[in-house]
């Protein structure tokens, strides 16, 4: 394989346009199992255009005017560990904490989660959860999409050929966000069914984003919408039942399947479970805040 090493985005999509074949490697933890099984195999007429030394790719940076914190996409996993960003993006950072081994989590990288668009990629649903939009440049110029509308199905995406990944940005929430994730065990496993909870007291707003229960990360908007207006925003708190009914509606959105990880029903049992999980932990903590 011909390998192009960027150190710029110019340089990076010049070289997507030139040889169109081209594909993106970031950290390699998916393409390069795909190449070992002879699932991909780059045309002598095309690169491998490595993003890792492309300084705008693998820095982040917070705006705290705008209350958002923008993450290069190929900033690694166990750098969305490191302080402060794990303060600023916490759900963002306990997903990281989940992902793989620490070999994985020292390569991988948010960029090629998306570029994957596995259901079960772990940090999807946070991005998903929280509105997060993503920048993508080609040669004709820069564009911000919403992730939510970048991702259409089990790993296929909106991108274009020649497109690149640059960034995230999410917001900065004021209130509470957490992560949660159950896999056949406890450590380097892919999720069998994943939640994100966003609990955001300024804008009075619920985001709840479900893994591994469909094509791709889904939304529960008729729960949000619900569980938000049985908040108490002032003091973090909700009755028992609207716990339970959260939980209950999501596990109703999802839509998973039976495979070798697990039964369908299991994965819907799995998600009103951490749903609830997750909405306690957070209105205990937030609560306690308040
Ligand atoms: C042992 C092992 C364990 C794993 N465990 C987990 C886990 O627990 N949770 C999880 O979510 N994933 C897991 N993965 C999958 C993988 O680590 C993640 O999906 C990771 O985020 C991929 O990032 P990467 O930088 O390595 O992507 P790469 O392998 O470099 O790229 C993946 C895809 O994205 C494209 N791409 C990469 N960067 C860009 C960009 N900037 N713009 C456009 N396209 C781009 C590539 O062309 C490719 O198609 C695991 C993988 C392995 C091998």
């Amino acid at each position: 394989m011909a390998v192009f090493v960027a150190t710029d985005v110019e340089s990076a999509v010049q070289r997507l346009d030139d040889r169109p074949d081209s594909v993106v490697l970031a950290g390699g933890t998916d393409l390069m199992v795909e190449v070992n099984d002879g699932r991909l195999r780059p045309s002598p007429d095309a690169d491998v255009v490595a993003v890792n030394r492309v300084a705008e790719l693998r820095s982040w940076r917070h705006d705290s005017a705008a209350a958002t914190v923008t993450i290069g996409a190929a900033v690694t996993y166990s750098e969305m560990l490191d302080e402060p960003l794990a303060t600023l993006a916490p759900a963002l950072a306990e997903a990281a904490r989940t992902v793989g081994s620490p070999q994985i989590r020292n390569a991988g990288t948010l960029g090629g989660n998306l570029g994957t668009c596995s259901p079960a990629g772990d940090g999807l649903p946070v991005l998903a959860a929280l509105d997060a939009s993503v920048e993508i440049a080609s040669v004709a110029g820069r564009r911000s999409v919403a992730v939510l509308d970048l991702m259409k199905g089990p790993k296929r995406t909106t991108l274009e050929p020649g497109d690149l990944i640059v960034s995230f940005t999410l917001p900065v929430v004021d209130g509470w966000q957490g992560y949660a994730k159950v896999g056949v065990r406890n450590a380097m496993v892919i999720a069998i069914a994943s939640t994100c909870l966003v609990l955001d007291r300024q804008r009075q707003r619920v985001g709840l984003a479900l893994g591994s229960v469909g094509p791709t990360v889904l939304r529960v908007p008729a729960a949000e919408t619900k569980f938000a207006a049985a908040l108490d925003w002032r003091t973090m708190t909700a009755e028992r039942d609207a716990v339970q009914a959260f939980g209950d509606g999501a596990a109703q959105t999802a839509a998973p399947i039976d495979d070798h990880r697990s039964s369908a029903e299991y994965r819907r049992h799995a998600i009103g479970v951490l749903t609830r999980r997750l909405a306690a932990r957070g209105l205990d903590t937030a609560g306690r805040a308040a």
